[in-house]
Order: C-alpha cells, then sequence, then structure tokens
C-alpha cells in the first residue's frame, strides 16, 4: 500500500494567536521500512501522526492511502480502514478500563469480527506480559501499559503501523523488545513509522526524519533549510 501526505499544514487558534504545528509537509513513508522522526517536544511529530493516521483533519492538505483520500472518505468507510490496516501505539494510557490484557489486545480483532486468539498468546508472550494475561489495566505500569498498546496494535498485521515514543517508559531490555517487534513487522512488509525522542530508536532505522517547528528534514540535512519531499512517484 502506497502512503503519502501531501502538503500537510494544521493550525491552531489559542486565544488571539494561532499556531501552526505543522507547515506544509510533505511525507510519504515507504512499505518494508522503519521511518523515525525525531525532534524537540513540541514540534508537531505527534499531529503529523494523528493525520496520518486519519484521526485529525488537517486545516489544509490530504492523506492518501493509495487512491483513497482519507479525508473525503466517510466516516464509517474510514473506521473500518483504520481498523484493518493500521496499527496505532498512542503517548500515554489507551487501555480500555472494563477489559484485561487479553481483551484490550484482541479488540481490534473483535471489531473486525474475527477470532484471533493465537495470535494474542503469541503477541502477549512476545511482549513478556503472560503473567498479566488477565490483569486489568489499573493493575498495569506505565511500562506494561505501552507494551500492551504495542500488542494490540499489531493484533490486525496491519500495513501500516504508528507509534507514538513506542518506548517511553520502558527500561533498556523492553525498550529493545519492541523496537525488534516493530522492526520485525518492517521485514514482514509493514511501514512503520516511530515517533520518538529516543535515540535508541536510530539503530532500526531505514530513514531518520527531524521535525522542528512544524517541518520536516531529513537527518542528514538538519542544518540546510530544505523542506523534506520524499514523495515517490
Ligand atoms: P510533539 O509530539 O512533537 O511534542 P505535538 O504534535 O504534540 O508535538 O504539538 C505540536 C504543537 O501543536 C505544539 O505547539 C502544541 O502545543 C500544539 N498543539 C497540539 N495539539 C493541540 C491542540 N489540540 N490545541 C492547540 N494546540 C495544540
Ligand atoms: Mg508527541
Amino acid at each position: 500500500m502506497k502512503i503519502r501526505a501531501e502538503n500537510i499544514t494544521i493550525s491552531y487558534k489559542k486565544k488571539a494567536r494561532c499556531i501552526k504545528a505543522l507547515d506544509a509537509v510533505s511525507f510519504a513513508p515507504a512499505a518494508g521500512e522503519v521511518t523515525v522522526i525525531t525532534g524537540r517536544s513540541g514540534s508537531g511529530k505527534t499531529t503529523l501522526i494523528n493525520i496520518m493516521a486519519g484521526l485529525l483533519k488537517p486545516t489544509e492538505g490530504q492523506v492518501y492511502y493509495d487512491d483513497m483520500a482519507v479525508y473525503q472518505a466517510d466516516d464509517e468507510q474510514l473506521s473500518a480502514f483504520r481498523n484493518m490496516n493500521i496499527g496505532y501505539i498512542p503517548q500515554g494510557a489507551s487501555a480500555l478500563a472494563g477489559l484485561d490484557t487479553m481483551q484490550n489486545i484482541l479488540l481490534p480483532s473483535v471489531l473486525a469480527g474475527t477470532d484471533k486468539t493465537a495470535d494474542a498468546e503469541k503477541l502477549i508472550s512476545a511482549v513478556g506480559l503472560e503473567r498479566l494475561k488477565n490483569a486489568c489495566p489499573d493493575e498495569l505500569s506505565g511500562g506494561e501499559m505501552r507494551r500492551l498498546a504495542a500488542a494490540r496494535a499489531l493484533i490486525n498485521s496491519p500495513s501500516v503501523i504508528f507509534a507514538d515514543e513506542p518506548t517511553n517508559d520502558l527500561d533498556d531490555e523492553n525498550a529493545a523488545l519492541i523496537l525488534k517487534l516493530l522492526k520485525a513487522q518492517a521485514e514482514n512488509g509493514a511501514a512503520v513509522i516511530i515517533v520518538t525522542h529516543d535515540s535508541a530508536a536510530f539503530a532500526y532505522a531505514d530513514r531518520v526524519y527531524i521535525m522542528d517547528g512544524g517541518r520536516l528534514f531529513n537527518k542528514e540535512n538538519e542544518h540546510e533549510d530544505t523542506l523534506c519531499r520524499p514523495l515517490v512517484s
């Protein structure tokens, strides 16, 4: 699947001020690769992946998955598409309180009407949560919650994965475990996009970009004021 964001601009109005969180960003992450976007807090990383994942409509620009223009699709069509094709590891806690670890991980597959219990068992052991399989989210630490979110993002074997600071709250060993798991998805053909300030992710990256003030730069060109346009035709 070809993914591209074209000329994305988003402005937030804060009282009298208008903040341009993203300024004409074009971005085309490749299938089979891990793309890492790094940059200071507040530079626009989360905003960009939310827009790319179909969760936040930009002020200008469009996101395409093959020929589908995400912000022209109707809500129902977009939700079904997202659930089947996009894995999203959000920043912070995101597990549903009324469900245990296993049920949370299975949720995207249940919404898709499939039985992925065997896959969920494998993912649970891949992220080291066997012992907490039937625990409720309020029994999980921040790091365990991140690992649950990673397993849940992968349950439908999505072809695109967005991970927002996936190694936050994790010790080095678990951070490496999550990064390896994401790398393996790319090796199986997924487009994996990681936004992070954790330089440990660079070792797993096929490509690294820097976000600065709502603009995206190639890492090699971080001191040049060239807008990054890695669009493939
Ligand atoms: P990062 O993930 O790189 O830390 P964000 O994408 O979260 O950055 O934020 C980029 C900028 O947009 C920041 O200046 C932030 O304050 C602003 N911003 C993000 N979301 C909102 C919002 N819902 N309303 C107003 N401003 C926002
Ligand atoms: Mg962020």
